[in-house]
């Protein structure tokens, strides 16, 4: 028999951490079914209920409701123990986050810079970032870092962006962009980070897909709960699938891309680039607008039926589109239905759940995850 002061110390941590995760996945849970579900004594899990709630990492919630003999009270984990920042850099917006571990925004805010490479503009973002943390209130102690979600190809680390055409930089280090931070950072590519947010909000989901309608279309795939990245951190890349045999140009400098025909410029060209005003229109019933729409849906059927027909799971739409598909959906699963082999996939389209922070929820989580599955 081992005795308590030879239990190797991996395994308390195991313990600890699967406790932890436990809480944190069912919201709310008796002492006695973490031992039942986890397969443990109930000693074990009281004593690392005691320890976590000592860290400050779990807390008693409520009484949970009995069909007899003692009520017990249930744990919840204690969400401010710690918080993220994720910052979503595009073209023209930041966007910034401070995210507590239940993935609540706490802080936000949004505004309307023109990306530049220059120590000014990493500045400002930088500038912004401290004071969003300011007004919070929250101790830099208790913030776990700050993912910074991008445009571009990174380096499996993330801390260079190879390439960015949208930016239009390359080789462009984390640390230039977060210096004076004073927070570890990471950089993670955009339509990664929004899909990964999505996913965070589905957790009984372990695959889906996402695909991301902005400026520019890209997407992410999950397998697993996990990012799945490529060879080369260029997996997902949809927007330079081709639907168009010597289609359209794309920005890419090939011709027929899906980023010609599905991206939200698509749209929003008709209406002096208001997204909003599109749709505004498309709800009024436009017939030029309405044409367009309906072009536009065509090849978005094509790319949508290619990636279930790939992937055979959930297909969430996002990007600036997301905000607006909703009405939508039926509309693509009908139209998805009239091209598909297989019956019923037009079920895996859904819309997104976030409007415009996805990408920097998911770039806050970058810190969340690996502190929830690591302490
Ligand atoms: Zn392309």
């Amino acid at each position: 028999m081992i005795s308590r002061a030879q239990v190797p110390i991996e395994n308390k941590q195991t313990t600890r951490n699967r406790i932890y995760q436990l809480v944190y996945q069912k919201g709310r849970i008796s002492k006695p079914e973490i031992a039942s579900q986890l397969g443990i004594s109930l000693p074990t899990a009281i004593q690392n209920v005691k320890n976590l709630r000592a860290d400050g990492l779990l807390k008693e919630g409520e009484v949970l409701d009995s069909t007899g003999g003692r009520k017990a009270v249930s744990v919840v984990c204690e969400k401010n123990a710690k918080f993220a920042i994720g910052t979503d850099i595009t073209r023209n917006h930041v966007s910034i986050v401070l995210i507590n571990l239940a993935t609540e925004i706490i802080e936000s805010t949004r505004f309307e810079i023109p990306y530049e490479n220059t120590q000014a503009y990493y500045q400002e973002v930088v500038n912004c970032i401290g004071e969003l943390v300011a007004v919070s209130g929250i101790k830099t102690e208790h913030i776990l870092g700050a993912g910074f979600s991008v445009p571009g190809v990174l380096t499996r680390d993330g801390q260079m962006i190879i390439y960015s055409h949208v930016l239009q930089v390359s080789a462009l280090p984390c640390s230039t962009i977060s210096r004076g931070l004073g927070f570890p950072s990471v950089l993670c590519n955009d339509a990664n980070a929004a899909g990964f947010a999505e996913m965070w909000k589905h957790k009984y989901r372990t695959d889906a897909v996402f695909l991301s309608l902005s400026d520019t279309v890209g997407g992410a795939i999950l397998l697993h709960n996990e990012l799945y990245l490529g060879e080369n951190q260029r997996g997902g890349e949809f927007g330079h699938m081709t639907l168009v045999q010597d289609g359209l140009p794309c920005y890419c400098g090939q011709k027929g891309c899906m980023d010609a025909y599905c991206s939200a410029l698509v749209l929003s060209r008709h209406t002096g680039g208001s997204l909003e005003l599109f749709f505004k229109k498309l709800a009024e019933g436009d017939k030029a607008i309405l044409a367009v729409w309906e072009q536009y849906l065509s090849f978005l059927t094509m790319a949508v039926n290619n990636l279930l027909v790939s992937f055979d799971c959930s297909l969430i739409l996002g990007g600036y589109l997301g905000e607006y598909l909703e009405g939508y959906i039926d509309d693509l699963r009908k139209s998805t239905m009239k091209i598909s082999t297989f019956t019923g996939n037009e079920d895996y389209i859904t819309a997104c759940s976030y409007r415009k922070e996805a990408a920097a929820v998911g770039a806050a989580l970058f810190f969340v995850r690996p502190f929830i599955k690591q302490l």
